[in-house]
């Protein structure tokens, strides 16, 4: 008998590991307990030593689809006699370094469920389990657990608590597990937030409003789109005009790969980016002249699919494409709450979708087209931040880098990681100013980051050359 102690680092919370974990011990009639910790995973198994190596290797093999293990480090101990395998509570004494994972595309399996109208959860936009769902956005603080994430304020009810708390159901310690009963809702909002509709009816409203020709903002993920028919000509060209954007293009959801086909030529490899979890606007060779008012003039358009329940909901009720572009007012940041949406989109929205759950941080979603054979990101954010980008060295001392004028992005560097922030944009109002200013506090405060060095660009009227010295050099 040996007692083996393994600890994990990678993209190992919120993933379904535990639960994955507790099947392959009992499987091989081990003992011990799997933890969530702010480092990571730790697991303990005890047994014979042919079954903790074949335990190794399925941890490896079979590990589910969004995990990813960074590193590991192995101590074979002496046996401590435990009885049975179980999972533990998370304990939360070091530093933060757990990978947060990104949002994830809506899985096809929620997707089953949501169409399934024997379903519980049929037709219920905020579906989600662990393979897919919102992370990075409503993560307050590590480790990931519910009353760390903007979910604090549902109470799951018993048949989502006991998926919750069943170790071989897809669900075990889905930190946003909901259903109808208990979780987040959405509802119809007019100019002034009066609340129009509900749920279902609030759905069958926006499918209808759109065909009328009506803009409405609506809440997503990591803040709001701007969505609108984009075949309906004079919808798109007021759009247009109230976001004062005259000749920029305008991204296009569509319900499916089918439909994107009806009007683009996505290449195979196009096709695979569309396709992949993070679910990014992909620029692709237009087909028609009919999305024209979407990409004037332009041989190219940005496409993507829908990425959330509620946007799969509103596809599948109206059979054209709709333009969804952020919801914001020219150069600044994504709209992501409901008071800052109906304060600051009043102007260019007939309608308002809004849903219940709180945005912790606003995040736009990402562009990748293919140069040369291979992806591109041209901006990476929702789907992609914050995983980590991975140095074959380990840093001194801690570096934040602030990024240039424009498309800015901030990236802090510790150990042998850096971490890119999400889009921020143009540092052009005092509003995208001030979300550069909290998406340096957000991430230092969530890895607990304090730089030693900053890196500038040399240019001294950039606004975050002027910031970096302020902050630093007069210190
Ligand atoms: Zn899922
Ligand atoms: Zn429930």
């Amino acid at each position: 008998m040996q007692r083996l102690r393994i600890n994990l680092n990678g993209t190992v919370q919120g993933v379904g590991f535990r639960p994955f974990v507790f099947r392959i011990a009992n499987e091989l009639s081990l003992s011990g307990f799997v933890l969530n910790d702010t480092t990571g995973v730790i697991i303990e198994v005890e047994g014979k030593k042919p079954s903790l190596d074949l335990f190794l290797k399925k941890l490896h093999t079979e590990k589910p689809p969004l995990a990813h293990i960074y590193y590991e480090e192995l101590e074979y101990l002496p046996p401590s006699g435990y009885n049975g395998f179980s999972i533990k509570e998370s304990s939360s004494e070091h530093p933060p370094e757990a990978f947060i994972l990104p949002d994830i595309a809506t899985c096809g399996e929620c997707e089953r469920e949501l169409l399934d109208p024997s379903d519980r959860r049929y037709r219920y936009p905020f579906i989600n389990c662990t393979n897919c769902g919102p992370r990075f956005t409503i993560i307050k603080k590590l480790p990931y657990d519910r009353p760390n994430t903007t979910m604090s304020g549902f109470i799951m009810c018993r048949d989502c608590k006991r998926e919750y708390n069943d170790p071989l159901n897809r669900r075990f310690h889905a930190q946003p597990n909901a259903c109808d009963l208990c979780g987040p809702e959405v509802f119809l909002a007019d100019r002034n937030g009066r609340v129009l509709s509900r749920k279902e009816s609030a759905l069958s409203d926006t499918a209808r409003l759109l065909s009328d020709g009506k803009i409405i903002a609506l809440k997503g993920i990591g803040g709001f789109h701007l969505i609108c028919n984009a075949l309906d000509e004079e919808a798109v060209n007021t759009l247009r005009q109230r976001k004062r954007r005259s000749q920029k293009p305008f991204a296009v959801m569509f319900r499916d790969l089918d439909m994107i086909r009806e009007y683009a030529e996505p290449t195979i490899l196009e096709e695979s980016m569309i396709m992949s979890p993070a679910r990014p606007i992909v620029l692709v060779k237009r087909k028609t002249t009919l999305l024209e008012a979407a990409s004037p003039g332009l041989k190219k358009i940005g496409v993507f699919l829908p990425y959330s329940p509620l946007h799969i909901l509103i596809l599948n009720s109206i059979d054209f494409p709709i333009v969804a572009t952020s919801g914001n007012i020219s150069d600044e940041p994504i709209v992501k709450e409901n008071d800052e949406g109906l304060e600051r989109l009043k102007g260019l929205t007939d309608l308002f979708l809004l849903h219940n759950r709180p945005i912790e941080r606003r995040c736009d979603d990402s562009v990748v087209k293919e140069v040369g054979g291979a992806p591109q990101i041209i901006r990476r954010s929702r789907g992609y931040v914050p995983l980590p980008i991975k140095l074959p060295f380990k840093l001194k001392r801690p570096v934040l880098a602030v990024g240039g004028h424009e498309k800015n992005t901030i990236s802090i560097g510790f150990d042998d990681r850096i971490i890119t922030s999400q889009h921020i944009g143009d540092m052009e109002t005092p509003e995208s100013i001030d979300n550069f200013e909290s998406i340096i506090e957000d991430l230092s405060s969530i890895y607990r980051f304090e730089p030693e060095i900053v890196i500038h660009d040399l240019h001294p009227d950039y606004i975050t050359t002027k910031w970096a010295r302020k902050r630093f050099h007069d210190k």
